[in-house]
This record gives C-alpha cells, structure tokens and sequence, in this order.
C-alpha cells in the first residue's frame, strides 16, 4: 500500500507533505524548496510551466500565467467573488456555458479545476520523485469557509492530477492536527489563518487526541495579495507624483512592481526600513524612468491597517458562534505566512488577549496536518478522532415557503438527524421534499441542492399522515436524504453528491488532455537530454581535436569540423531527427578521434 501525500492547496503557495513512521515532514519539490508557488505558466511555443518557473517568467508573460484560480473555483462569473478576483488578476476570467468562471488563455478556456490539477500533478511527481515509488491518494486542505462545490471543485481537480482524494479537510482543522500531535494539546484553540489569497479563522476545542470544530468565520478576499496591493498602489502613486507617469495600465510594469511589493512586504516583517529599486520601469519623452522608494515600518503599517481591522469581526463572530469569550480559550495559532507582519501579530494579540503561537513553520503547518490525516486514515496513527463540521446548514422548505433546519452548520460529520412531518391538505397523497442548503429562514434566498416526491400516500385528513425524513451526512460531506410513509412503508430518498460544476465527462476528457501533454512533455525532455547529450559532445570533441590536430590528416580535420559545423545547426533548429543524427555522426568520428590519441605517441608516453 503506498503512501497518503497530504497537500495544502494554497491561493499562492501549495506545500505536500507525508507521514512516514509517524513522523511528518515536508516534501522539497524537484528545485529543493519547501513550497511552490500555485502558479501555471503557458509559453509562446505551448509548453506549459508550472511553479516557480512560471512565476518567474510571470513578468514577461502576465497574461498568460495564471496564479490564484483558488479564488476562482466553483465559482460563477457572475457572483461577486469572481467579479472582485477581475481587478486582481491580469489573465482574462470569461463565463464558461454553465455559467462558471473559467480562464481564457490564448484561444483555450480552462476551468480553475483544470489548472489546479495541473498544480496538484506536479506536486504528486515531486512526492513520488522524492518518495521513489507511485502516488495516488491524498488529502487535500480547503479554507473552512468553502462551500459544497468549491470543495468538490478541490476534489475534481485531484482527480484531474490521477490523485484519490481521500478527504477534503479544513485547513485550521490540519493546522490544530500539526499542533496537537505535537504538543499533546488539551482545550480550547483559534487557529487564525491568513495566507495568500483567504482568511480564515476557527474555533477549536482538542480533547484528549480528539479535535473538534467549534465554529469557522472568514472573508475568502482577503489574504497577502491584498497586502501586497496596498504597497503597490502606494507604489504607483509615489510614481507618479514624482514623474508624472501612471503606471496602473501598464501590465509589464504591474507584474514587476507586485513582486517587489511582496519582497519589500516580508523583508519588513524583520527589518524597520527597505529599499525599494526598480530600473526602467517606464520611459517618456526625456527618457528611461526607474523607481527607487525607500518604505519604513510605520508607512508599511498605515497602508495595511485597514486589511488589518477586516481580520477583527469576523474573528469575534466565530467566537459568538461557538459561544465563547476569548478568556475561554486556552491558546492562538498563526498559520499563513502572511503571519509573519508584526502588526497582524499585535492584531492578534489584542482581539485574542494573549500572544500567539507560531512554534512550526506558518507556511507549511497546513500540510503537515494533511500528511497526519493521511496517516490516521492509513491507520500509523493512532489515539486521534477527527471530527470534521458542515459548513453550511441543511434543511427542508415547509409551507409558506419557510425552511426547517435538519442539521445546523458547523455540527460535527458525519451527523444525522431525524424528524416527523406531516401533510397540510385532505387526502394530500403527494409529499414533496425540496432540500436546501444556506443559513436563511427563506426558502428563496437558500441554495436548492435537490428535490423528490414521496407518492401514493394513503388518502387521510391533513395532520395525519406520519412522514419521517431524515438527513444523513457521511464524513466526505455526501447528504443523504430519505422520507418514508410510517403507516404504508412507502419510502423514497435521493443521494445529492456534491457538484463542483464539471460533469464526470469533462472531467474525463480533462484528464485525457492532461495525459497528452504529459506525452508532449515526455517527448520534450527526451529531447531535451539529446541536445543535451549532444552539446557535450560538441564542447569535448571541439577540445580534443584542436589539441590532437597534429596527429590526423587533412581529409579527418575537414570531417571533423564540418560536422561541428553541423553538429550546432542541429542544436540551434531544435528538430530531433536533426539532433539524432548529428549525435550519430559525431559519435562515430569521436571514436575515430579516439583511436587516433590511443595510438599516437604523445599520449602513449602520457599513460606510462
Ligand atoms: P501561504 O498561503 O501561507 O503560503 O502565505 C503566502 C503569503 O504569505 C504571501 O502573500 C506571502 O507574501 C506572505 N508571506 C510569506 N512570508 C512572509 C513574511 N516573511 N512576511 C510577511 N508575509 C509573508
């Protein structure tokens, strides 16, 4: 049996880890850091990058990279939370024909689901590659504020990786795990998570290796980005007072000005002061323009306070709705590098009335916690429970089209529950069970997950009829609906598997895409290594043969170089047969050179 991978699928950063003997660690990807960047990058010539290499060519090519499609997943292009992501990202967002945000590059739409499963393949090959055997199943971290389809989106696209998605879970539910299983933890935790791109924060309460979730709030639009932005437009404007150039238009300029606003950002995390230099950021009339701002700790802090104060209310809405007072918790968490800036840190210390805990990396917490939920699940784990909550409430319309709430949300999964209705009408033999989901007293204004009929009731007069339903939510968050006649048996009940937008063709049809590719990228290393190959043949028989052109004749030194000649025009046409060839030639005149120096004098004396 091999190995659950737990990753943390991050707005900016994704970490995968694993559990081997107990012992959780983090997984380097194949450059040797801890986390990668959530970032896909789509060349000229149609390759595809994925990482810190396409966040590195983000610069030149910000249209075509597409990093935080976490705001983005199982999202509708409508809703408000896409139409806040358009400011923040510079690739074009379209509607895709059930009305999903999808990305458009070039000429190709993709869904967010696709391009985190291109994200979640290659930290499954980092795994694998690390690990020296095959990965197929993980847990996969989500912010606790997503929604049923966001986190079946999440699951989709671990399908889409070739991944079996063992469970989605919370990620300040992974970050308790991390902790607990280190430190033996009993009481009662906020774990307040602010990373990239979401905010998140959760009461938990760790009873003897047992966690559970108390209650979660957030604003998944608010993470490091937004910090990062704040120093951005001060950048802008700095600018512009001092040139007179707007450089808000120009997307080059933007790409280049974000990533020395995040560097700018964590260096004042330590440091009081930064410099801030960019050359020829822009040019007019009198010439190139460059960018030199120095930022201090106390401008940093003013540009920020107002992202600061969004972390308060909805930290005191999660304590009100786990009924407690912040002297009732015992202990603060951070996760999410975004942590790591001293004023969210004294934020945190003033709303909680204690100072935070950050013993283990913030980064990389998150997937720690996943590696242990794959190893409880794998069973190397024993003596914890984890209990994970519904994030929404589910109930059922009653007449006048008001909603009865069967399970409330944050109750702990898997959760069941049970209640007797009855019919409004005389001889009413029809009953209909319309399901909805959502935290308002109105039908209209919830989400409606599914609908049935419960027929041929026998005819009685209204208030009769005993009509049990009963709700049932398994811990994958599967609901399971049921009603039944208590006087006929008649029984009726529908499964509703959470929707993540993609019909289970496409997702096939994604992963088929997805394995073409990957045969396009297989042809392009193999081709890669014999260019690779070739070029230090080119480079030694270059070398060998100014040093032993003494010893062969004219007609063997033309032959020689010529195919040198050759040899680079290969090399600079990138076409295999061309390569392949040239590689051919050259290495059978290689050998010859290599007879030459075995029997020519000079290097006989230089062996004895
Ligand atoms: P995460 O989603 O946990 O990987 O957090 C990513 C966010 O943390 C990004 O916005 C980073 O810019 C931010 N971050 C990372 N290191 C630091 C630091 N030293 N100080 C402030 N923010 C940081």
């Amino acid at each position: 049996m091999g190995k659950i991978i737990g990753i943390d699928l991050g707005t900016t950063n994704c970490c995968v880890c694993v559990s081997e003997g107990g012992n959780p660690s983090v997984i380097p990807n194949r450059e040797g850091s801890r986390t990668t960047p959530s970032v896909v990058g789509f060349t000229e010539t149609g390759e595809r990058l994925i990482g810190h290499i396409a966040r590195r060519q983000s610069i030149t090519n910000p249209k075509n990279t597409v990093f935080a499609a976490k705001r983005l997943i199982g999202q509708k292009f409508e809703g408000a939370e896409t139409q806040k992501a358009l400011d923040v990202l510079p690739y074009e967002v379209v509607p895709a024909a059930n009305g999903d945000a999808w990305i458009k590059i070039r000429d190709q739409n993709f869904s967010p689901q696709e391009i985190s499963g291109m994200i979640l393949k290659h930290l499954k090959e980092a795994a694998e590659h690390y690990l020296g055997e095959p990965v197929s199943e993980a847990i996969i971290t989500v912010p606790a504020y997503f929604n049923d389809i966001q986190r079946q989106a999440t699951r989709d696209a671990g399908t889409i990786a070739g991944l079996d998605v063992k469970r989605i879970i919370n990620e300040p539910t992974a970050a308790a795990l991390a902790y607990g299983l280190e430190k033996s933890f009993n009481g009662k935790v906020a774990v307040f998570d602010l990373g990239g791109g979401t905010f998140d924060i959760s009461i938990l309460e760790v009873v003897d290796g047992v966690f559970e979730v108390k209650s979660t709030s957030g604003d998944t639009f608010l993470g490091g980005e937004d910090f990062d932005k704040a120093i951005l437009d001060w950048m802008v404007e700095c600018f512009q007072a001092d040139t007179g150039i707007n450089l808000k238009f120009d997307k080059m300029a933007l790409q280049r000005l974000k990533e020395a606003a995040e560097k700018a950002k964590c260096e004042l995390s330590s440091v009081m002061e930064t410099e801030i230099t960019l050359p020829f950021i822009s040019a007019d009339a009198t010439g190139a323009k460059h960018l030199n701002l120095k930022l201090n700790r106390s401008t940093f802090n003013e540009l920020i306070t107002p992202l600061v104060e969004r972390t308060k209310p909805p930290c005191l809405d999660a304590l009100g709705a786990a009924k407690l007072n912040v002297e009732d918790l015992d202990r603060v968490i951070l996760v999410g590098g975004q942590t790591r800036t001293p004023l969210i840190q004294e934020m945190v210390q003033k709303i909680f009335k204690k100072p935070p805990t950050s013993d283990l990396n913030p980064d990389e917490v998150v997937g720690i916690g996943a590696a242990i939920q794959g190893a409880i699940l794998k069973g190397d784990v024993k003596d914890i429970v984890l209990l994970d909550v519904t994030p929404l409430s589910l109930g059922i319309e009653t007449q006048g089209g008001l909603v009865y709430k069967m399970i409330e949300k944050n109750s702990n999964i898997p959760t069941s529950f049970t209640q007797i209705f009855t019919t409004v009408t005389d001889n009413q033999t029809t009953v209909g069970i319309h399901i909805l989901q959502g935290e308002s007293e109105l039908a209209e204004n919830n989400k409606s997950l599914a609908r049935f009929e419960l027929v041929d009731i026998p005819p009685a007069p209204k208030g009769v009829p005993q009509i049990e339903v009963s709700f049932e939510i398994d811990s994958n968050g599967i609901v399971n609906v049921s009603a039944v006649d208590k006087l006929s048996n008649r029984k009726q009940s529908t499964k509703i598997m959470p929707s993540s937008g993609l019909s289970p063709d496409e997702i096939e049809e994604i992963i088929k895409r997805a394995e073409q590719h990957s045969d396009e990228d297989d042809k392009r290393k193999e081709l890669i290594k014999k260019r690779n190959k070739l070029e230090g043949l080119v480079y030694t028989v270059e070398r060998t043969q100014a040093q032993y052109s003494a010893y062969l004749n004219e007609v063997e030194l033309k032959k020689l170089r010529d195919e040198i000649v050759n040899a680079k025009r290969a090399l600079a046409s990138e076409e295999e047969i061309k390569v392949l060839e040239s590689l051919n030639r050259l290495g059978q005149l290689s050998k010859t050179l290599s007879e030459v120096i075995m029997f020519n004098p000079q290097s006989k004396r230089g062996e004895e």
